[in-house]
């Protein structure tokens, strides 16, 4: 065995190659000494991320997340310019000039009614507040790190070229870039680059679901349930013959199809016969021409609801997103980037967390916790989520990738995701996000090739089609979305 000096001299040597070749691909500070100094501000941007987490506010409702993140940025230098788009919680944060323009995506809102603390245990439900479910906090809070990081290098070392960071709110549901993107915020835009909280690293090459989704309400008249029942027409009738309606189409739709529902407003008593009720859609399918096939006939079962309880109905479009368009050349790019930063290791006491936690999910096979400090080779397939990345993906040469913040076998979207977001779980995973974006968006910005590369991958996959979204000019976004139940 070699003596502890020995050792760590060698370690001295080898890093100071790797900060040397390193320094010379980049033409920046050395990556080692750069990813040292982001460590350094770690604790800054865990308490970011802890306060956004906190706050947990829902899509088109983000007044303090984004405004907490914007000023960060205008502090480091950045111009901002605020509710863009005619969204109040939607930002730009530009720095620098001229070509290239790369951009980084920022989300930070939160779903409802799924409050948790950071504990390994299911908390007794007290409210109906909302919760981190998605790691928006940690998506927002790496990315805004990443661009001040990259805007440092960019001042110290007279890099040109433009950085901007899109503050995109009300990913869940609120289609919030779908409007950016109508504004033409991306228009000059070169590359794009995003990630995700997810429970494995991996960058991404996969496709995912294009989505549309909607409110269905029913108008029907009220009265005493027993006294008077025939003076009646109930609009929860109508949402009852809507969702079976959707429930038998599910059975004649192709196999990819996603079909999902919530009643957000069945009546208030059972005496009274509803005159108002509501059922908020959701629809997917791989292929958006496929999806207006399917929507169009979701559409009929809402008809024939109405005209059997004799109830009028209306429509408010919500969401509507495209299906993912993958980049070759940026998947290559941040899985080169995402190799260099690592995975991620845990601590006793986070083993403990995940451990306790573990039993309280339903897959029996669970990975190992190992398996987050490894990363995952770059996979094409499909997806059965949607984002309104999608929409950006069409419109820009986009790439994307997801770092481990929480541990191997948590779904998003459970009280498990919430709670391990906000633990040094997530931190850990959001921290490996923000090198991982550093150093890619330094790569685009100094070596042209990339930016070229990126634009070719695009041109192939996209085979001169584009995507168009079916909000008509006039509909702006449903800023109000999250007041589900409540007639408009
Ligand atoms: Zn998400």
């Amino acid at each position: 065995m070699m003596p502890a000096h020995h050792r760590q001299w060698t370690r001295d040597f080898f890093r100071l190659v790797v900060a040397i070749l390193a320094g010379l691909a980049t033409q920046t500070m050395p990556a080692e000494e750069l990813l040292d100094r982001m460590d350094s501000q770690r604790p800054k941007y865990v308490e970011i991320a802890a306060k956004i987490w906190r706050w947990a506010e829902v899509g088109y409702r983000e007044v303090q997340s984004s405004s907490l993140l914007a000023d960060e940025l205008e502090a480091a230098g950045f111009e901002v310019q605020r509710g863009v788009a005619d969204i109040p919680t939607a930002f730009v944060a530009e720095f620098g000039q001229g070509k290239p323009v790369i951009g980084i995506l920022a989300e930070y809102d939160a779903l409802p009614g799924m409050e948790q603390e950071a504990v390994p245990a299911k908390q007794p439900l007290k409210s109906n507040k909302a919760g981190h479910a998605c790691g928006h906090h940690l998506f927002g809070t790496a990315s805004t790190w990443a661009a001040i990081t990259v805007k440092e290098q960019m001042a110290a070392k007279k890099i040109k070229g433009t950085l901007r960071l899109y503050g995109c709110p009300a990913e869940e549901g609120g289609s919030g870039k779908v409007f950016m993107v109508r504004a033409g915020l991306f228009n000059d835009c070169d590359v794009v680059l995003h990630w995700h909280p997810g429970s494995e690293n991996r960058a991404g090459l996969e496709t995912n679901l294009a989505n549309i989704s909607g409110k269905f309400r029913f108008r029907g008249k009220a009265a005493h349930a027993a006294g008077a029942p025939h003076q009646a027409r109930s609009a929860l009738d109508a949402v009852m013959l809507f969702a079976h309606g959707v429930d038998l189409l599910r059975e004649h739709v192709p196999q990819e199809t996603r079909l999902h529902y919530v009643i957000t407003n069945g009546g208030n008593a059972p005496n009274i016969v509803p005159d108002f009720a509501e059922v908020y859609m959701y629809a997917r399918h791989p292929d958006p021409k496929t999806l207006d096939g399917i929507w169009s006939r979701i559409e009929k079962c809402a008809e024939g609801g109405a005209i059997a309880t004799e109830t009028t109905r209306s429509l408010e479009l919500v969401g509507n997103t495209a299906n993912l368009l993958p980049n070759d050349a940026l998947a290559r790019l941040l899985d080169t980037h995402l190799r260099a930063v690592g995975g991620v290791t845990y601590s006793a006491e986070e083993t403990q967390f995940a451990e306790t936690l573990r039993p309280s999910l339903l897959r029996p096979e669970l990975p190992p916790l190992t398996e987050a400090s490894q990363v995952k080779s770059v996979s094409e397939g499909q997806r059965y989520g949607s984002t309104d990345v999608g929409d950006v993906s069409w419109a820009v040469p986009t790439g994307g990738f997801s770092t481990a913040c929480v541990f191997p076998g948590v779904p998003m979207h459970s009280w498990q995701a919430v709670a391990c977001g906000g633990t040094s779980i997530g931190h850990k995973g959001m921290t490996n996000a923000a090198k991982t974006l550093t150093l890619a968006t330094l790569q685009l910005l100094t070596e042209p090739q990339q930016v070229a590369a990126a634009r070719e991958s695009f041109e192939k996959r996209r085979e001169g089609k584009s995507y168009q979204t079916r909000f008509p000019k006039s509909q702006g976004p449903a800023l109000n979305y999250r007041d589900s139940g409540v007639a408009p």
